[in-house]
């Protein structure tokens, strides 16, 4: 399974990860953080593709994301290399 981490302290609660996420899976905790945002958490972690987009659209660098085939130690090429 892939696994995202949210840094909930960095989160700022602009919600740009929320709207672009494809399956849905991001939502506002109702639990404060330490500079009163209320943080994104992930929902049905089951049902996320890994597809990082959210990642890509935080301007705090909140995600961390590791597929599970990263996980389970199959490396994945730097770059693709062509004759
Ligand atoms: S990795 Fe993709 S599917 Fe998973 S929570 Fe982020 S945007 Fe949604
Ligand atoms: S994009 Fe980043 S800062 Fe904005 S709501 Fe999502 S996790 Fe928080």
């Amino acid at each position: 399974m892939n696994k995202l981490t949210i840094n909930s302290e960095r989160c700022k609660a602009c919600g740009l990860c929320i709207a672009h996420c494809p399956k849905k899976l991001l939502e506002p905790s109702p639990a404060l953080n330490e500079a009163g945002y209320h943080p994104t958490v992930q929902k049905e972690p089951e049902a996320c593709t890994g597809c990082a987009i959210c990642a890509l659209m935080c301007p705090d660098v909140c995600f961390t994301i590791v597929r599970a085939k990263e996980a389970a130690g199959e490396a994945r090429p730097a770059a693709e290399v062509r004759p």
